[in-house]
């Protein structure tokens, strides 16, 4: 079968061409979908490109955070002011990997794949999408409706956490460069002592990144010590539904949830 390669300048006609066109997919990194097209993917008839220089901007203020959406994980690893996301990138596969994968990509990888994408849904991040589509929209609803429509997205972005109020944990069998069993990424601001907004985000736990909402509402209030969080815990697995696969099980998933999760929001090393 043969593909076709077509490649834009611009953003907005790279979407229009991948909305208007059956069977095309956008390359980002192209780990996953030369994947795909290397095992004659029936489902890609054109891959998408662009070298719009948008796709690789990062603009960083002591408020904000935008990353385009082909920025790479290599690149977050150069960015020093990113170093609070620096341990999400490099969980993002190997060496070489992380050279090709970028942030946009990672939206659209499949489960267990995705754990950058965990860590900007605790982020509360936006995505803005590109082309006839454009608009900001919360990741959450973006992760929600991905396997139902095609949608270029052009950049994420969100709110520089407090510092220390970031946490990420990926738990995997192979270190260092396994794919998750599962990951937590969560952002615990904290009032007087006690957590004022936590917003919690499991990878691997569903078919795309979730927010463990029972967890994040039974921590509202409380200060981050054994006896404080075990609601949260009792309620940690609530709202997912995790599947069975080569990684693990997913009741097993659901067993290890909240011994991770105690360590995360303990600060123990997981
Ligand atoms: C050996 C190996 C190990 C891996 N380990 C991990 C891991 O530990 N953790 C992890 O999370 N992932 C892992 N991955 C999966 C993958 O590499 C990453 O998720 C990566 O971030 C995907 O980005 P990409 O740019 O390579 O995506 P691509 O392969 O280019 O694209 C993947 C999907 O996203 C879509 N897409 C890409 N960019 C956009 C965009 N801007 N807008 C809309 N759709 C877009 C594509 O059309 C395609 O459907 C691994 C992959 C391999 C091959």
């Amino acid at each position: 079968m043969t593909v076709t390669v077509k490649t834009f300048a611009r953003l907005d006609e790279a979407a229009g061409a991948l909305t208007s066109e059956r069977g095309a997919r956008f390359l980002g990194g192209g780990t996953l979908v030369m994947r795909a097209l290397n095992e004659a993917d029936p489902a890609i008839a054109t891959v998408v490109r662009s070298t719009d220089p948008a796709l690789m901007q990062i603009a960083l203020s002591s408020s904000r955070i935008e990353l385009g959406a082909g920025v790479t994980m290599a690149m977050i690893l150069a960015e020093r002011e990113l170093a609070f996301l620096h341990p999400v990138a490099r969980a993002v596969g190997g060496p070489a990997v992380r050279e090709a994968a970028t942030v946009g990509g990672n939206l659209f990888a499949p489960s267990p794949y995705g754990d950058f994408a965990t860590a900007l849904l605790a982020l509360d991040a936006t995505a803005t999408l590109a082309g006839p589509d454009k608009r900001e929209l919360p990741l959450e609803e973006l992760l929600g409706r991905r396997e139902r429509s095609v949608a270029l997205v052009a950049r994420v972005a969100f709110a520089r956490p407090a510092t220390g109020a970031f946490r990420f944990a990926k738990v995997t069998r192979v270190r260092p460069k396994g794919v998750s069993v599962l990951s937590i990424a969560a952002q615990l601001p904290l009032a007087s002592g006690r957590v004022a907004g936590a917003r919690i985000a499991y990878g691997a736990m569903d078919r795309t990144p979730v927010r463990a909402k029972a967890a994040e509402r039974a921590l509202e209030g409380r200060s981050l010590d054994a006896t404080a969080i075990a609601p949260a815990l009792a309620v940690a697995a609530d709202g997912t539904a995790p599947a069975d696969d080569a990684i693990a099980s997913a009741w097993w998933r659901r067993e290890i949830l909240p011994v991770h999760l105690r360590r995360l929001l303990l600060g123990e090393q997981v």
